[in-house]
């Protein structure tokens, strides 16, 4: 069943598995091979003016920082983390950065992570006016990954449309808390 996706021409939807097979080459350390796929799916994305291009692109980013490629990585989550301003995602965008920022400290790429850290010192509004209440609510207990494409789930970062079910950021199927 599809809800929705197929935008209107040329360009086919993103299919769950194509989403899927990136999560995989990611988490089994294949991060040339899952950089590319997530820079395909960034560019797929964006070709039918799908919402998820961002987080194809900081997933692109995090692969090419791991596989070494720390210039094309960063030009990645700069992009990624703009397109969150420019789409006023302030909550999405605020995890993302605090995300990146901690991996590019643990990683030892303290210039990285400063200049990650300034780059977005203008984008973020005041925390006063942050929906803290996104980031603080407790939410029930969904899996770490959805069911049907491997990404990972943040229940504090990904749109509810009830109590107990959620949509996958990535992949779009609706995933359904744990009682
Ligand atoms: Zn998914």
């Amino acid at each position: 069943m599809r809800r929705r996706g197929f935008g209107f021409g040329r360009k086919a939807a993103i299919f769950p598995l194509e989403i899927k097979l990136a999560h995989q080459q990611l988490s089994a350390g294949d991060y040339a091979g899952a950089a590319l796929a997530f820079e395909s799916l960034a560019r797929h994305a964006e070709e039918i003016g799908g919402p998820r291009a961002p987080l194809f692109l900081l997933q692109a980013g995090k692969a090419q920082i791991a596989s070494g490629n720390i210039g094309a990585g960063m030009q990645h989550l700069r992009r990624g983390l703009t397109m969150l301003t420019e789409r006023h995602q302030f909550t999405q965008l605020y995890h993302a950065e605090r995300r990146a920022v901690d991996e590019l400290q643990q990683r030892g790429l303290t210039n990285e992570a400063n200049e990650l850290e300034t780059f977005l010192q203008g984008s973020l509004p005041a925390m006063a006016d942050l929906p803290t209440q996104h980031i603080t609510t407790t939410r029930p207990i969904l899996p770490t990954h959805c069911p049907a494409c491997g990404g990972p789930l943040r229940p504090n970062e990904i749109e509810w449309f009830s109590p107990n079910s959620a949509e996958c950021p990535f992949c779009a199927s609706p995933v359904q808390a744990k009682d």
